[in-house]
């Protein structure tokens, strides 16, 4: 034994390779071990189909390749990813090698296991769900059912009927007593569906194929053994998609569930920073939509701490602590324990935090707000703390640009400092995400605050406003505030949220589609 317990554990004991199942696409399907694992790699090598956003669970230094980036052709890449999985190993770096689905199941995983074991390098196995599980669950066909199915097979479709040494043995699969799942089948449908026939599988037995299932770009169609073929061809389905053949497929009718979420089907661009989007993601997911990263602008420490440095000194000496954005919280309050601070050194001032997300931030330093408005923007905060700082001294942490109505304001009764504790920069985004806006296949973006609209008019170009004039991509805005920003800049304004905060956004977003349905 190298390790001592059963279950291998995080820290000087972890074992140096993880073969690890990333799940069928949904982020939120990947294991808590997976996630574990991939918190402590130094080196990922990763498969193409693996979704990119499982990556943040990384630490910001690991290194991270994607088996496309390794020499070699596609099917004939395996000698390269063995090597690059011993050579990691060999220089002590901790590796995770992420695998769509579940490693062993159609992933090659088995093979890399055992060139890692005749390598001598100690390794854990990590399961992930499979895309037979997931992408049927998400396209509502359970794969048993008491009166349909108490069985079911896993088959590759990937081998020609004809192939003369296939392992596949196609008259048993016709007789089998349940439900098959096939993987990699899309280019052989043909062939498969008429051997399946041939060898007296009925031709109207039910069928229906998933194309990208539990991603927000997932497809279905539903069909007979007979006409899956044709109607995957009209339907111009293409891989990653899974063939499903028996009666569980007529559940579906009852069962289907992802397409009755509110934005499915719909792609959401998520605008603000990228360390800060993942929640935002998180939740388009969860209603069904599929998010897309195109960060306009970033957050950057100051370029001096000087300021910040001499206010958390003396921080003593004022009364109210003004925080109107989560970054605002965390620039400061990190700062605060860089220098050595101890928060009790808070214990006497009041804070005050713009809304919700803010207030949870500070939380997340177990602080709690003394003072939160009820109208989650400046004017809010100003009518609420006017009245509670007359002749007091309060500091407003904030980002070097933005409006400064609260300092105008509060300074008519207070004495008020202001100081820039993180940067908002633009950015100049390119890749996939950009030609997706320029194409006018986003459809709904989101606009969180008036600087991300003044960065969003500066990415979109020609092209992108022409769809968002045209009402293809459709703008939903966080307030009235950053509506008038994005108005300023020529951009129309499809929906604004209620609520001033993210989950508000979404809520617009909700309304928008609804309407349109
Ligand atoms: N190890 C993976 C399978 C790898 S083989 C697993 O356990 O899921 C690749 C095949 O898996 C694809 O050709 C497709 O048939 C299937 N597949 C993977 N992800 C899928 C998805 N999200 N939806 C439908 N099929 C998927």
């Amino acid at each position: 034994m190298t390790h001592p317990s059963a279950f291998p554990t995080a820290g000087s004991k972890a074992l140096p390779v993880a073969l690890v199942g990333a799940g069928p696409g949904h982020p939120g399907l990947l294991t808590l071990r997976a996630a574990e694992v991939l918190s402590h790699a130094d080196f990922v090598l990763y498969d193409r189909l693996v979704p990119l956003s499982l990556l943040s669970h990384c630490k910001p230094q690991a290194e991270r390749v994607c088996v496309e980036q390794l020499p070699g052709d596609h099917a004939y890449r395996t000698p390269q990813i063995h090597a690059a999985l011993i050579d990691a190993a060999r220089r002590g770096l901790r590796v995770v090698r992420l695998k769509g689905g579940d490693p062993f199941v159609f992933g090659r995983g088995a093979e890399e296991a055992q060139a890692l074991r005749e390598a001598g390098i100690d390794f854990e196995i990590v399961p992930g769900v499979t895309a037979g599980l997931g992408a049927t669950a998400f396209a509502g066909i359970p794969v048993t059912h008491r009166r349909h199915a108490s069985a079911v097979a896993f088959v590759t479709g990937h081998e020609y009927p004809s192939k003369e040494d296939s392992q596949l043995d196609w008259a048993a699969l016709a007789a089998f007593p349940g439900t098959l799942v096939f993987y990699m089948s899309v280019s052989r449908l043909v062939y498969l569906t008429q051997t399946l026939i041939a060898h007296g599988k009925p031709a109207d037995t039910p069928a229906a194929i998933v194309q990208q299932g539990t991603t927000g770009r997932q497809r279905t169609a539903t069909a007979t053994l007979a006409t899956l073929a044709d109607t995957m061809q009209r339907g111009s389905f293409s891989p990653p998609s899974l063939v499903v053949i028996g009666d569980v497929v007529t559940l579906r009718e009852e069962i289907a569930w992802v397409e009755r979420l509110p934005l499915f089907g719909k792609r959401v661009l998520i605008t603000r920073p990228r360390h800060q989007a993942d929640s935002m993601a998180a939740r388009v997911a969860q209603l069904g939509g599929e998010p897309v990263f195109l960060p306009v602008v970033d957050v950057l420490p100051p370029l001096t701490f000087d300021e910040i440095d001499s206010c958390i000194d003396a921080v003593g000496r004022y009364h109210w602590l003004v925080f109107t954005s989560v970054n605002g919280v965390r620039a400061f309050l990190n700062r605060f324990r860089l220098r050595g601070k101890d928060m009790r050194a808070l214990a006497g001032l009041k804070l005050a935090a713009i809304g919700p997300a803010t207030a949870d931030a500070l939380r997340e330093f177990h602080l709690e707000a003394d003072l939160v408005p009820s109208a989650y923007n400046s004017e809010g905060l100003v009518e609420a703390l006017r009245p509670r700082v007359v002749g007091l001294r309060v500091l407003l942490a904030r980002a070097d640009r933005g409006l400064e109505l609260l300092r105008d304001e509060l300074s008519r009764v207070a004495s008020v400092e202001q100081i820039a504790v993180y940067r908002q920069v633009d950015e100049r985004p390119t890749g996939p995400a950009l030609t997706l806006l320029h194409t006018g296949a986003i459809d709904l973006v989101s606009c969180t605050s008036s600087n991300i609209a003044g960065g969003l008019a500066m990415v979109l170009g020609e092209e992108g406003r022409k769809h968002i004039e045209a009402g293809r991509t459709k703008l939903v805005s966080i307030s009235p505030r950053t509506t008038a920003a994005a108005r300023a800049c020529g951009l129309t304004v499809a929906a604004e949220a209620t609520d001033y905060t993210t989950e508000g956004v979404l809520e617009a977003m909700v309304r928008l589609i609804s309407a349109d349905r």
